[in-house]
C-alpha cells in the first residue's frame, strides 16, 4: 500500500517523501481513508505506531481543498487537545513538516509559559490550533480563541487525560464545540470511563485499533544487567565509554536521581541533560532540541516527562531504575524501535529491581536476556547493605512521627493546603 493509493495529495506526498516515509503503517492505512470520507474515528492506538500522521494528513487535505475558497483572517478550523506540553509541540512539528508544501497555518498552545507569543500567533490567524486543556480553557476565557469554526476535533492519548484530572476541562470545552464537525478520538487503552466519553464526543465512529504494545515488545531486542545499585552509574559510564555509540535514552525512576546521573555523567566527561517536571518548559525544550541535533548525546528522563516525545531513529534505552509498574517498562522501550526501526532496550537490575523484573517478564511474557559479563557484577553482600526506596521511605516515615508532637499544628495546616492542591501538583508535575 502507498501514500498514493490512500488517496493523499501531492503536496502532503512530497513532504512524506521528503522524510522517507515509504508505505503508510497500519493505523495510516486504516485511517487515512476513514478521514478522508469524513467519518468520526475512535482510534485505540498510542504515540509511536505513526498516529498522528494518521490524523495530521487528512486534515491538512480537507484545509488544503477549503483554502482555495478562504477569504479574510484564517479561522481556527482544527482543533487537536492533547495531554502534555511535549505531545503539542511535536504534533505541532508534524503539522508543519507535513504540510510543507502547502498554505495551512497551525500553532501550539500550553501552560507554563508566559502567553504572549502565543496570542500573537493566534491573532495573525491560523488553520489548525493544538492545546493543552488549561491554557486552551484560559485563552478562551480571555477572548482570543473562539470554537465557532471548529470543523475537526482530535481528543489525542485520552487515557492519559483522564489520568491527569482533565476530565473537567474537556467537558468545559465539548459544550463549546460546534454540533456539525468531524471528530477523533484517541486512547492507548479502552477502559469503560474512556469509552464513555467517546460516546459523548463522536457519532457513529469507525474503530481502528492497533496493539503496538507486543509489536513493541516483540520488535526491541532487550537485555538486562544485573548489578548493585551503588554500581549503576559506573555501569552506565561504561557502557556510554565504550559499548554505545549513539544517542541514548536515560529513565530514571526520579526527578532527584535524574538530576544526579547528569551530575555523575558531567564528572566523567559525558555530556547529558535531564528532563522532568522540575525543570523549567525552556529548559525542557532546550535539552530535547540539543539531544534531537545530536549534540547531547545522553537524555536522561523521568517517566511523566518522557511520555510522548518522539526521537526518531533512537537506537538505545537504558533503564537507569526497573520500573515498578510493569507497563511503564512496555511504554519506555517503545521509545525505540519506532515505525520498522530495530532497538535495544537496556535495563540495570539491582536488588530492589528483581522483584520489578519478574512483573515485566510475566506482563511481556518473555525472559529478558541477562548479560553475565560485564565489569561490576553483583554482589549480594554489598547489596544488603543498601537501603532499600521502600526502607528510605519508611524511615524518613518514622523521623517525621518522631517530630511530629511540637509541631502537630502547622503540619496539619500544611498537609491540608497540599492536598487541596492536588490537582495543581498534578499538572506541574509534567
Ligand atoms: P507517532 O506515533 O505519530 O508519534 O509516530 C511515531 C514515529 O514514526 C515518528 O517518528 C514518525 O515520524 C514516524 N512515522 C510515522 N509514519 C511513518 C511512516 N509511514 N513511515 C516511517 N515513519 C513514520
Amino acid at each position: 500500500m502507498t501514500f498514493e493509493a490512500l488517496g493523499v495529495i501531492k503536496p502532503i506526498l512530497k513532504s512524506l517523501d521528503d522524510l522517507g516515509y515509504e508505505n503508510p503503517t497500519p493505523i495510516q492505512e486504516q485511517s487515512i481513508p476513514i478521514l478522508l470520507k469524513h467519518r468520526d474515528l475512535l482510534g485505540c492506538a498510542q504515540t509511536g505506531t505513526g498516529k498522528t500522521a494518521a490524523f495530521s494528513i487528512p486534515i491538512i487535505q480537507h484545509l488544503v481543498k477549503k483554502a482555495q475558497h478562504h477569504e479574510g483572517k484564517r479561522k481556527v478550523k482544527a482543533l487537536i487537545v492533547t495531554p502534555t506540553r511535549e505531545l503539542a509541540i511535536q504534533i505541532g512539528e508534524s503539522f508543519t513538516t507535513y504540510g510543507k508544501y502547502t498554505s495551512i497555518r497551525n500553532t501550539v498552545i500550553f501552560g507554563g509559559v508566559k502567553q504572549g507569543k502565543q496570542t500573537q500567533s493566534l491573532q495573525k490567524g491560523v488553520d489548525v490550533l493544538i492545546a493543552t486543556p488549561g491554557r486552551l480553557l484560559d485563552l478562551m476565557g480571555q477572548g482570543f480563541i473562539t470554537l465557532k469554526h471548529i470543523e475537526y476535533f482530535v481528543l489525542d492519548e485520552a487515557d492519559q487525560m483522564l489520568d491527569m484530572g482533565f476530565i473537567h476541562d474537556i467537558k468545559k470545552l465539548l459544550v463549546r464545540l460546534p454540533e456539525k464537525r468531524q471528530s477523533l478520538f484517541f486512547s492507548a487503552t479502552m477502559p469503560k470511563s474512556i469509552v464513555d466519553l467517546s460516546n459523548k464526543i463522536l457519532g457513529n465512529p469507525q474503530k481502528v485499533t492497533i496493539q503496538p504494545e507486543q509489536t513493541t515488545a516483540e520488535k526491541v531486542k532487550q537485555v538486562v544487567y544485573i548489578v548493585n545499585k551503588k554500581k549503576k552509574i559506573d555501569l552506565l559510564i561504561h557502557l556510554l565509554q565504550h559499548e554505545i555509540d549513539s544517542e541514548v535514552l536515560v529513565f530514571s525512576r526520579t526527578k532527584h536521581g535524574a538530576n544526579k546521573i547528569v551530575k555523575l555523567l558531567d564528572r566523567a566527561d559525558i555530556k547529558s541533560a535531564a528532563i522532568h517536571g522540575n525543570k523549567s518548559q525552556s529548559a525542557r525544550q532546550k535539552a530535547l532540541a540539543s539531544f534531537k541535533s545530536g549534540e547531547t548525546k545522553v537524555l536522561i528522563a523521568t517517566d511523566i516527562a518522557a511520555r510522548g516525545i518522539d526521537i526518531s531513529l533512537l537506537s538505545y534505552v537504558i533503564n537507569f531504575d526497573l520500573p515498578n509498574v510493569p507497563e511503564t517498562y512496555v511504554h519506555r522501550i517503545g521509545r525505540t524501535g519506532r515505525a520498522g526501526e530495530s532497538g535495544l532496550a537496556i535495563s540495570f537490575c539491582d536488588g530492589e529491581g528483581k522483584e520489578y523484573l519478574r512483573g515485566i517478564e510475566k506482563l511481556i511474557q518473555t525472559k529478558i536476556k541477562v548479560i553475565e559479563d560485564h565489569p561490576f557484577p553483583f554482589d549480594t553482600e554489598v547489596e544488603k547493605l543498601v537501603k532499600t526506596d521502600k526502607q528510605k521511605q519508611q524511615e524518613r516515615f518514622k523521623n517525621r512521627g518522631k517530630r511530629r508532637p511540637s509541631n502537630r499544628k502547622n503540619s496539619n495546616k500544611q498537609s491540608r493546603k497540599k492536598g487541596n492542591n492536588t490537582q495543581g501538583n498534578r499538572r506541574s508535575a509534567r
